[in-house]
């Protein structure tokens, strides 16, 4: 008989927690903290949705999207999970770029970019002040119809090079673009901008581990392959979800699920306004990645020099639709020396090779094909590395790669999306209670709150409505 992960649950909770990316655990971890009734539901058979990592033979682990997050992860992680958690976040200080229009190594925040854009670039000091002033000072009651574009045409005319090193890494880390609103570049670039790019030591594993640990010491029930089919709304109210063949009550839902997916497929349109279906049905969905996960043989090392992070491009120019090609020219290489994992015994370098894409590149591959260009792009990606470390390919032990189809077969991100919806998906997302009753959406969109740290504090500010209207709700009864 087919194992019931679902045994000894409860017919009834509070709230009930779709999905265990980091907005859906930091909401379900803030909840229960709050002392109510949580029940997580993941239908994977691991936590953490993208914020994931992957064992294989020989003890290689690799991480998915470990690569770098803005300091404020510490103060979020201090707040709403523990100082365990947060103590273990440090920075990483060599940030290389390689292109054809420049190569610099950068610690990547506001004094070290000012050197760079004024020396290497020749921008005049006052102009970068007023770059990073503006980008500072935006919000989301800003003008939003003003794009990424508009904002650097305003202060670097022609200067397709400075817009490069502005904007390639931020490209990389939400998938936004030239044409997306502006205030969704500022907002994210300037946290960055304030200290610096910062990763978890001990790694992705530890991290989820820990997360766990504290999720069940605040009596939070998580419970993995329990996919969400459906939420039942009765008299405008979410009323309960069906998981694994139960029906299980409770007063509020918080889906870390796809927005898209929630909205349309698990609540669907029945319960909703036609002109909310149909905006949430114009919702984009942000791009995918490929990913080439490469592991080192015991005893084999390769150099810090190398840098942490590796920003990487053939490209003559900066353009989005050669970041997403297929025909792939820009590549961000992550190195994980044996620091990333100190308490580990033997000493382990992995370097993953990370390549934002789309979805239909990969989508409709007949499996041979689907193979075969997996592997091309493993042996392109380790060709492009050979170039800045001359035998690395002798040195490597395991190597394979990830494309859209496998960010979607994991986490049922439609399109295999790795960083939420583009802009309007925010609007969407906040509207949900609205529509239904106790229903609220936690995770990435808007390319703002899409990242470690952009989910994570989605799900804080989530996770205050749902303990107001929890509270409001009990003293009604
Ligand atoms: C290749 C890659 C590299 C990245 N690199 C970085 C980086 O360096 N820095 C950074 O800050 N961010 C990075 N990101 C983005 C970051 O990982 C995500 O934005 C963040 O982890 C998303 O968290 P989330 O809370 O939105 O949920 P997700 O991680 O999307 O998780 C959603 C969860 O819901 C579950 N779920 C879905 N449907 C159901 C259902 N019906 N029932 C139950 N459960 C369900 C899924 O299985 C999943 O666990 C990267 C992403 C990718 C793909």
């Amino acid at each position: 008989m087919a194992k019931d992960f679902l045994k000894g649950a409860a017919d009834e909770y509070d709230v009930v927690v779709i999905g265990s990316g980091l907005a859906g655990m930091t909401s379900a971890n803030i909840l229960g903290r709050a002392g109510h009734r949580v029940l997580l539901l993941e239908q994977h058979y691991k936590l953490g949705g993208l914020a994931t990592w992957f064992l294989r033979p020989g003890g290689h682990i690799f991480d998915v999207s470990l690569h770098g997050f803005p300091h404020g992860m510490i103060k979020s992680c201090r707040r709403y999970w523990n100082r365990d958690i947060a103590d273990r976040i440090v920075q990483l200080k060599n940030i290389r770029f390689d292109n054809p229009q420049f190569s610099l190594t950068t610690s990547f925040n506001r004094e070290d970019f000012t050197r760079l854009l004024t020396t290497d670039f020749g921008i005049a000091p006052e102009t970068v002040k007023e770059f990073f002033d503006t980008a500072r000072n935006m919000n989301f009651y800003d003008d939003q119809q003003v794009t990424t574009r508009q904002l650097f045409d305003r202060f670097f005319p022609g200067r397709d090079d400075v817009v490069r090193l502005l904007m390639e890494p931020i490209t990389y880390a939400n998938g936004s673009t030239l044409e997306d609103p502006a205030i969704t570049y500022g907002i994210v670039f300037s946290n960055f901008m304030s200290k610096g790019v910062f990763i978890y030591e001990g790694g992705t594993e530890d991290l989820v581990a820990r997360m766990k640990k504290e999720l069940e010491s605040n009596n939070v029930d998580i419970r993995i392959r329990c996919g969400v089919d459906k939420i039942n709304v009765k008299d405008g109210s979410v009323n309960s979800v069906e998981v694994n063949g139960r029906t299980i009550r409770c007063r509020a839902v918080v889906s870390n699920a796809n927005l898209k997916t929630t909205v349309l497929k698990m609540l669907g349109s029945e319960v909703l306004d036609k002109d909310y279906v149909e905006r949430t049905d114009g919702v984009r969905l942000n791009n995918s990645s490929t990913q080439v996960y490469m592991a080192l043989k015991e005893g084999e090392e390769i150099d810090e020099s190398g840098g942490d992070l590796f920003f990487t491009s053939t490209a003559k120019e900066f353009r989005t639709d050669l970041l997403l090609s297929r025909d792939i020219t820009s590549r961000t290489f992550s190195f994980y020396y044996p620091r990333t994992r100190p308490e580990k015994k033997k000493d382990r370098y992995a370097i993953v090779s990370s390549t934002n894409a789309n979805w239909s590149d990969w989508a409709d591959l007949n499996e041979q094909d689907y193979q075969t260009s997996k592997q091309d792009l493993v042996e392109t990606t380790i060709e492009a590395l050979e170039k800045y470390i001359p035998g690395v390919r002798d040195k490597i032990d395991r190597a394979e790669a990830a494309t859209p189809r496998t960010f979607n077969h994991y986490t049922r991100h439609e399109l295999g999306a790795s960083f939420g919806t583009k802009f309007e998906g925010l609007g969407v997302s906040r509207e949900l209670p609205q529509q239904v009753g106790g229903m609220y959406h936690a995770g990435s969109v808007g390319i703002i709150m899409s990242g470690w740290l952009g989910a994570i504090n989605y799900g804080v500010i989530v996770s205050n409505e749902v303990d107001q209207l929890l509270v409001s709700t009990a003293n009604q009864h």
